[in-house]
């Protein structure tokens, strides 16, 4: 089985012009939701972890998964507003205008051992925002990984001090 075969394009959404890849059909078929899943496990090489933090919204999919998998918390990162307890936040430039992050202040120790995942990897604001804030709170980062990665778009020199895992290279 591919992975591949169950992420599907979309021309033109958001907006015209975009080439959006779709990744529904993967969460909607256990065993590409399982091959997708132990592909991202086995890349940590049994690197042990405390949390693993995954990006509003799609990033909660696998994001969740993992954490369940690796016997890890799992910390939600929200566009602002969205949780309920004191947070930290960080912004990143977009093509017109800023936006920004947020993360429970006590979501990460000092210390922890904490996983990044995103479903996509575009250019890297999203994911060096995250990266940001996990750093502020004094976790280490083991990994960011992404079902996938723009490459054309370079987000990974963005974040070239992390390692980085990629499950799909378009
Ligand atoms: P970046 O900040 O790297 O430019 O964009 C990454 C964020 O945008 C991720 O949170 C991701 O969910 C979303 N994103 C950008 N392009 C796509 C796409 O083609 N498909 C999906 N599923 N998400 C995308």
């Amino acid at each position: 089985m591919k992975i591949e075969n169950y992420v599907r394009d979309i021309q033109g959404f958001p907006k015209e012009g975009i080439l959006f890849k779709d990744i529904t059909p993967l969460l909607n078929n256990p065993e590409a939701r399982k091959k997708c899943l132990s592909i991202l496990v086995k890349s940590l090489n049994g690197q042990k972890i405390d949390k693993v933090v995954g990006a509003e919204s799609r990033g909660f999919f696998f994001g969740m998964l993992l954490a369940q998998e690796l016997n890890a918390g799992f910390v939600p990162v929200r566009k602002p507003k969205k949780l309920p307890h004191e947070t930290i936040s960080a912004s990143y430039e977009l093509e017109y205008g800023t936006d920004t992050l947020e993360m429970h202040k006590d979501a990460i120790q000092k210390g922890n051992r904490v996983l990044i995942h995103d479903d996509v990897l575009a250019t890297g604001g999203t994911a060096k925002a995250v990266c940001d804030l996990v750093t502020e709170l004094g976790g280490e980062i083991v990994q960011c990984n992404f079902l996938m990665e723009l490459s054309f778009l370079n987000g990974r020199e963005k974040i070239k001090d992390n390692p980085i895992f990629v499950a799909i290279t378009y």
